[in-house]
């Protein structure tokens, strides 16, 4: 639910990039709903594309060099997970389902956004007190249909007045600086991802050095069905992808190094899988086969079954220092050679 990481040494990230990474995480796109985030990052990634364009699924696209010979993806999923409003009972309290892997033993007592067709409505997911709790059995993480938002209101009439069935949830927890570069915030999974790609666009249009066409894209419904650069690589068919998502490091307290590796906060990319290039400036230390496992097997690509190679790949955990929890990034190459 809350992501903490270091900003670490980001090379090239200036302040009014920060701004964007802040704006983008406190702008909620929860999957399904991508489309005020998606506002935000195509109005950043604009100022460096020679081309924009949206699809219809919701995906943000951004192209330098349209005519450049070699097509060249750059990707990360715009939305992030939440809730959805599945009933409002007699008293106002409101029900959900969830979007994407929630943590359901983390949702009670949190603040939420329910984001209803009038606005924001603030609310908070109840919970017992544990003064009323039965002691007598061991505490048991809630299910889903447990968790319940109080909004303030009296009965489910007046609940209706402000937010329907199907309106998306989100928690409040907004982009913050914890010390240092170390940052918190929900929704660190992905944005992070979108806030690099549209970076490199613009690390490569201020470098003037870049003749190949990069087509940085925002995508969406990653955390609903691991849609995201899937199907707008069908579109685009670049002739190499780099898609960007977050990994876990493991240098905090419940995590063992023998098990989950040695992957540590601010440094650097971490490679994942058979590679041997790039290495992208991380440490050997946070080079490890962790993520190998995780690399999407099968059919999982379209890039995979328009003829592109899985076998140099791969995958990079990139955090760059940046995320404490989140998943893997996909990279694949495509070609005859
Ligand atoms: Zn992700």
């Amino acid at each position: 639910m809350i992501f903490a990481g270091g900003l670490g040494n980001l090379s090239g990230v200036n302040k009014t990039s920060l701004q964007f990474l802040e704006k983008l995480i406190n702008t909620p796109s929860p999957s399904g709903f991508e489309a005020k985030g998606q506002r935000v990052w195509l109005d950043y990634a604009a100022q460096f594309a020679d081309e924009t364009s949206t699809d219809a699924y919701g995906n943000a696209i951004a192209v330098l060099n349209p005519k450049g010979k070699t097509k060249i993806m750059v990707a990360g999923h715009a939305d992030e997970i939440g809730f959805m409003i599945n009933y409002i009972n007699d008293e106002g309290f409101i029900y959900v389902q969830a979007i994407g892997g929630i943590d359901v033993s983390l949702a009670r007592g949190q603040r939420v956004f329910i984001h209803g067709a009038k606005g924001a409505v603030t609310g908070v997911t109840g919970a017992l007190a544990i003064h009323l709790q039965d002691k007598s059995a061991d505490a048991k993480a809630p299910k889903i249909e447990e968790i319940f938002i109080d909004i303030g209101v009296r009965d489910r009439k007046e609940a209706e007045k402000l937010v329907s069935v199907g309106d998306p949830v989100t928690y409040v927890d907004a982009f913050e600086v914890l010390r240092g570069n170390t940052v918190v915030a929900r929704a660190c999974d992905n944005r992070i991802g979108t806030f690099a790609a549209a970076e490199t666009l613009r690390l490569l249009k201020e470098s003037k050095k870049c003749d190949v066409c990069v087509v940085a894209v925002s995508t969406v419904q990653e955390e609903n069905g691991l849609y995201g650069a899937q199907m707008v690589g069908y579109s685009i068919k670049p002739d190499a992808a780099l898609v960007i998502d977050v990994g876990h490091a493991t240098d905090i307290p419940p995590c063992t190094k023998t098990k989950h590796g040695d992957v540590r906060l601010g440094k650097g990319p971490i490679l994942c899988g058979q590679c041997e290039s790039p290495r992208g400036g991380g440490t050997p230390e946070n080079l490890g086969s962790q993520g190998q496992d995780r690399l999407p097997k099968g059919d999982r690509s379209p890039l995979e079954r328009d003829g592109c190679r899985r076998d140099i790949p791969l995958a990079w955990r990139s955090t760059d220092g940046m995320y404490r929890f989140a998943e893997p990034l996909y990279a694949y190459t495509c070609g005859d050679d």
